[in-house]
């Protein structure tokens, strides 16, 4: 499951010193992740159920006794530049400022840092390269000003620079499944409470991760329609606002006279409820169930909640005609983006080349096993 870590350190090594003209002194690391079930219900302070993926972000990096933080990225053609505590940062950087602003809120004082970056993360594709940005620049400030942050504090620091500071509305899930399990773990997360529990995948099931190719854009706001949606629904049962929708019971959406309120309501019940069933199916070893539940939450992400788009619609189609597919879903906040399939690991070559040929503008991503 490591293969990637030193070539992508060794990546970020290099860049460092062809850029900055010195050696790096230290390193950090954070992964990418994907949901296998329990998408939009983190908002709500609901249940999901990420694994930490082998691909990851690196960085390497040191103090450059300034004020100023100065990082490069590997495929991102423009380095980006911002004072700490400065004004606004506008490009890629805001990920780094943003993270570097929270901690600066929660009263830690930071060194000014040259970063280098390499990543195989791929970005806007649901296995949050963002969380995996801002996770290994917490941790590159944790380590380098010794700083005493557990892991869920770090994970709430940069799920509020992506909030407070980039500005998107999103919940715990990315940040926590970056920064808590180990590569490889499964989780299941109350987003609530922080609680989770690791739950062992069984020896033959393997998830593996496509990617359709066709990116997500969090300009497009969809994601941000969903939220106020879900603000509209807490007002209409006078619930107490988005973490109130945590309790929806199963007549609640009869309850809305909006119909698009009404299958947005039926998605997060739906969802929070699978996430249960689906960690019971896999702690009995139950694929074919665990499979079902993975359709049924993509369906129901495709139809109700409508954050789904074309291309993971035709991907998943793909994936699910493969006859020892158990299940298929779009993982992550969708619109585009990746798709995650639940087979047996003896499966594997014979599902990606079965899918690659129905959908050739798809390309194998990753995968998650015991
Ligand atoms: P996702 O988290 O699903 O990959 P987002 O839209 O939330 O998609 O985040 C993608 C953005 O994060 C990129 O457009 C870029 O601004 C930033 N980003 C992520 N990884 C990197 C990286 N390695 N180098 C520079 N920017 C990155
Ligand atoms: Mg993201």
């Amino acid at each position: 499951m490591n293969s990637g870590t030193d070539t992508g350190l060794s990546q970020a090594n290099t860049l460092f010193e062809s850029y900055f003209g010195y050696k790096a002194s230290h390193h950090s690391q954070a992964p990418g992740r994907v949901n296998l079930i329990g998408d939009h219900t983190d908002y709500i302070d609901g249940f999901v159920f990420p694994a930490a993926l082998s691909l990851k972000t690196s960085f390497s990096f040191a103090k450059n006794n300034s004020n100023q933080v100065t990082a490069v990225s590997s495929g991102v053609g423009s380095e980006t530049v911002f004072e700490l505590n400065g004004s606004q940062v506008e490009d890629w950087g805001k990920y780094l400022a943003g993270v570097a602003w929270a901690f600066t809120e929660a009263g830690h004082t930071l060194s000014g840092l040259d970063i280098a970056i390499h990543s195989n993360v791929p970005t806007g594709s649901g296995l949050s390269s963002s969380a995996a940005i801002e996770v290994a620049a917490a941790r590159a400030w944790r380590k380098i000003d010794n700083l005493d942050i557990s892991d869920v504090e770090l994970a709430l620091l940069c799920k509020k620079a992506e909030n407070d500071y980039v500005g998107i509305p999103c919940g715990i899930l990315d940040q926590f499944a970056c920064s808590v399990p180990d590569i490889g773990q499964a989780v299941v997360l109350d987003c609530k409470s922080l609680d989770y529990e690791v739950v062992s995948i069984p020896s033959e099931w393997l998830f593996v991760v496509i990617n359709s190719n066709a990116q997500h854009n969090h300009d497009d706001s969809g994601y941000e329609t969903r939220v106020k949606e879900c603000q509209a629904i807490a007002e209409a049962l006078g619930l107490e606002g988005l973490k109130g929708l945590r309790n929806l019971q199963a007549d609640d959406a009869a309850k809305l006279s909006d119909a698009t309120l009404q299958k947005r309501a039926r998605h997060l019940f739906s969802e929070n409820a699978r996430v249960e069933l689906a960690k019971t199916a896999m702690q009995s070893a139950d694929a074919k169930h665990f499979g079902e539940l993975m359709t049924e939450s993509h369906i129901s992400l495709r139809d109700d909640y409508q954050t789904s788009a074309d291309a993971p619609d035709e991907l998943m189609d793909a994936c699910i005609s493969f006859e020892g597919c158990h299940g298929s879903r779009i993982t992550g906040g969708g619109f585009g983006g990746c798709v995650v399939s639940l087979i047996n690991k003896k499966d594997k070559d014979a599902f990606v080349k079965h899918v690659l040929a129905q959908f050739p503008q798809g390309s194998y991503e990753a995968e998650v096993s015991a």
